[in-house]
């Protein structure tokens, strides 16, 4: 089995969903008292929170790519990094490790392509939902990405920092965002993405009736069977 190293923290909230899903995933495949071999990087998130909010990735980027050499100098065979946003200076992570980087973009798109989805409404930060770090590789990858307005964009962004990432949730904002994916129906979406790691701790497939892709739990997954490949 290979050794997983995870990127974390960002919120910590969901690199205990990534932890479990590991874990559980390695249990089912392998039987017995299997579990994973993982190295958890966890930083401090209002170091890079304070980054992305005054523009400064590049800095945020630095801290990764530091924390990602650790990784490997520690033993870890691939890294994964346990958050959306971050994929932003995915580029500075990868040029610094010698090691492959499993890339969220790259799961989400095959497990769009698994559903059969070509369009599909995501969901996220507002860096996730505005920039070209996630949608331009989905987009290049055939999938029509349709995206909430912007007042919407604010107040899902607003739940995120405000709430999820500090583990509150509230019913009121699951109605919201229940509210913001009926009202996006019509333009065709085939599937839903919740493109921030936390947002499945509010909604999850049991409240759509289109398929769903978490982000944390399909990339928490295909990190356990990227490990156990031989
Ligand atoms: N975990 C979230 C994501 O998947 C948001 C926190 C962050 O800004 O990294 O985008």
């Amino acid at each position: 089995m290979k050794t997983i190293g995870l990127l974390g923290g960002m919120s910590w909230e969901s690199t205990v969903t990534y932890y479990q899903v590991i874990n559980t995933t390695v249990k089912e495949k392998l039987g017995g008292l299997h579990s994973a071999r993982c190295i958890i990087f966890s930083v401090d998130f209002e170091e890079i929170e304070r980054c992305q909010a005054t523009g400064e990735w590049n800095e945020a980027g630095l801290v990764l790519q530091a924390a990602a050499q650790k990784l490997q100098q520690a033993g870890a065979d691939f890294i994964v990094l346990c958050t959306n946003t971050m994929h932003k200076v995915a580029g500075a992570i990868q040029a610094g490790i010698g090691v492959p980087f499993l890339h969220m973009a790259d799961v989400m798109a095959a497990a769009l392509k698994q559903k059969a989805a070509k369009s599909a409404i995501l969901l996220g930060t507002q860096y996730t939902m505005e920039q070209d770090f996630i949608k331009g590789p989905l987009e290049a990858a055939g999938i029509n990405i349709i995206t909430p307005n912007r007042d919407d964009r604010v107040e899902i962004n607003r739940i995120i920092f405000e709430e999820l990432c500090l583990g509150v949730v509230e019913e009121g904002s699951k109605q919201f965002i229940l509210g913001v994916l009926s009202r996006l129906q019509g333009r065709g979406g085939e599937a839903v993405i919740l493109g921030c790691t936390e947002l499945g701790l509010l909604i999850g497939q049991q409240n759509c009736n289109v398929p769903v892709v978490d982000t944390a739990l399909v990339h928490a997954k295909a990190a356990a069977l990227q490990a156990l490949e031989v």
